[in-house]
C-alpha cells in the first residue's frame, strides 16, 4: 500500500474521535433511522454541539476554522462505517453554508452560519426541478422583483424535487430565475427561510438507499422573499450560474472521496466474511476467484486514492481544474458500484440482506453516479476539455 501523506497527526486524532462520535451517537440508532426516512434532529444538535459542523468556516463565522482536510476526514469516516445516510451533514457544512461563507454579504454570513455551525438552522441546496436536474438551465422556478407598499422583494414560484435535507431544511439556497428572458445569466440564488408564507415542504422521497437521509419535494407559491435574502445582495443579482459553477470541483472531489472511502471498507468486510464463511468445507477466501477478484478491486481502490489524494492536494491549491474534478467523481463513483457488486456476489445471499452492511452500501452507492452532475454529463466535461464539441 503507498502510504497517504495528505494527513498530519492532528488530522488522524480527529479522525480516532470522529470514528467514536459515530460509533457513540449513530451507530445505535442508525436502523430506526433508515425506518424512519430521517435522521433524528438530536444527532445534527449533538454534531453541533461537538464542533462536527461547519468545521471549515472561520471562526468568527461560529466555525472552527479548520483546514478542508478535517472535512476529508469526516467524509471518509462516514463512508467507511457505511452511514452513507449521513451525507447530508457534509452537505450543509461543506456546500451549503460554502455558498455562503463565498457569496453572503457580511451581514448573511453573520446571520445564518453560526446557526448552521450550532445546527440551529439545517440548510439545503435547491436546484433540480421535476423538469430540470443535468439541464439546469432548463429550470423554472422565477423569483421576480415586485414592489408594493411595503416595499421591494422577490416573488418566487416553482417547485424543487430530490432535495439533501429537504424536510429538516431551515435554510435553503434556492436557484431560481431573476430574468427568465436571460437563460443562465439571469439565475440568481435566494436564501429562503423555513416559515417564510408560501415555501411548503413536500413528501420525503422513499429511496432505494441512504434511507436515514431526508430527500424531499419543497414547493414555492408567492413566497414573498425580501431582497435583503439574495444571495450576496444586488451584486449578484443574475449571477448565479457562476457561483454554481465555480463551487463544483469542491463538490465533485467530496463524492470521490466518498466512493473511496466507500469502496475500500467495503473490500475489508469481504475480505473478514470471506476468511469466514466455509463452503464445500473451505473457506471462500481459498477460491481462486475469491482471491483474484478481491485482489482486483484491491489494486482499483490503490488506484482511486492516490488519484483522489492528489486532487485533493491540488483542490487546496486551487489548482484543480474542472475536467480532473470530473474524472475523480465519474471515475471513483463507477468504481465504487462496481466494488459493491462484486463484494455482494463473494457474500452470497447474505449480501441481499439489509442487516449486512455491505447490502446498505451496495443500494447508497448507485446514486453517487447521478447525482453532483451524472457521469454522463462528467465525461461531456472531459471531453469539451480536449477539444471534442458535441455537434
Ligand atoms: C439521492 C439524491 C440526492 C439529491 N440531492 C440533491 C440536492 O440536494 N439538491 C439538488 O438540487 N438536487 C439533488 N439531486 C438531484 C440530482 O442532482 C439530479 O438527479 C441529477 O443532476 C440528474 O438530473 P435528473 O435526475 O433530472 O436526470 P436527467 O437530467 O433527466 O438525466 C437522465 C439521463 O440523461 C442523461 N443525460 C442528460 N443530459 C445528457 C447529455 N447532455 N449527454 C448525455 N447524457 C445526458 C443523464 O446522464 C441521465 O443518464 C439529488 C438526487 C438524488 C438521487
Amino acid at each position: 500500500m503507498i502510504a497517504r501523506t495528505l494527513f498530519d497527526s492532528d488530522h488522524e486524532a480527529f479522525r480516532d474521535s470522529f470514528a467514536r462520535f459515530l460509533q457513540k451517537e449513530v451507530a445505535p440508532f442508525y436502523e430506526q433511522w433508515e425506518d424512519q426516512g430521517y435522521v433524528d434532529r438530536e444527532l445534527w444538535r449533538k454534531a453541533g454541539e461537538n464542533g462536527f459542523l461547519c468545521m471549515s468556516i472561520p471562526e468568527e463565522y461560529g466555525g472552527a476554522g479548520a483546514d478542508k482536510l478535517y472535512s476529508v476526514v469526516q467524509m471518509e469516516e462516514i463512508a467507511n462505517a457505511g452511514f452513507a445516510g449521513l451525507i447530508g451533514l457534509t452537505l450543509h457544512s461543506e456546500i451549503v453554508a460554502k455558498y455562503i461563507l463565498n457569496y453572503g454579504t457580511e451581514e448573511q454570513k453573520l446571520n445564518y452560519l453560526p446557526k448552521m455551525a450550532s445546527a440551529e438552522m439545517v440548510g439545503a441546496i435547491a436546484m433540480s426541478e421535476p423538469g430540470a436536474g443535468s439541464d439546469l438551465q432548463g429550470i423554472k422556478a422565477t423569483a421576480v422583483r415586485q414592489s408594493d407598499a411595503a416595499g421591494d422583494f422577490y416573488l418566487l414560484n416553482g417547485s424543487k424535487t430530490f432535495i439533501t435535507n429537504g424536510w429538516h431544511a431551515d435554510i435553503v439556497v434556492v436557484v431560481a430565475k431573476t430574468n427568465p428572458a436571460a437563460g443562465a445569466k439571469g439565475t440568481s440564488l435566494l436564501l429562503v427561510e423555513r416559515g417564510m408564507a408560501g415555501f411548503e415542504k413536500g413528501k420525503r422521497l422513499k429511496k432505494l438507499g441512504m434511507k436515514a437521509q431526508d430527500t424531499s419535494e419543497l414547493f414555492f407559491n408567492n413566497v414573498r422573499v425580501p431582497l435583503d435574502n439574495l444571495l450576496g445582495g444586488q451584486p449578484q443579482e443574475n449571477q448565479g450560474f457562476i457561483c454554481l459553477m465555480q463551487e463544483l470541483q469542491w463538490e465533485r472531489m467530496q463524492l470521490a472521496i466518498s466512493a473511496v472511502a466507500a469502496a475500500q471498507a467495503a473490500i475489508d468486510w469481504t475480505v473478514d466474511y470471506v476468511k469466514e464463511r466455509k463452503v464445500f468445507g473451505q473457506a471462500v477466501s481459498t477460491y481462486q476467484n475469491t482471491r483474484y477478484t478481491l485482489a482486483e478491486l484491491q489494486t482499483e481502490a490503490q488506484i482511486a486514492r492516490v488519484f483522489v489524494d492528489k486532487c485533493i492536494e491540488e483542490l487546496m491549491l486551487n489548482k484543480l481544474d474542472v475536467a480532473t474534478a470530473s474524472m475523480a467523481k465519474y471515475w471513483c463513483s463507477d468504481l465504487q458500484c462496481k466494488v459493491m457488486d462484486e463484494c455482494v456476489q463473494l457474500f452470497g445471499g447474505y449480501g441481499y440482506m439489509w442487516e449486512y452492511p455491505i447490502t446498505r452500501a451496495y443500494a447508497d452507492a448507485r446514486p453517487q453516479r447521478i447525482y453532483g452532475g451524472t457521469n454522463e454529463i462528467m465525461k461531456e466535461l472531459i471531453s469539451r476539455s480536449m477539444g471534442l464539441a458535441a455537434k
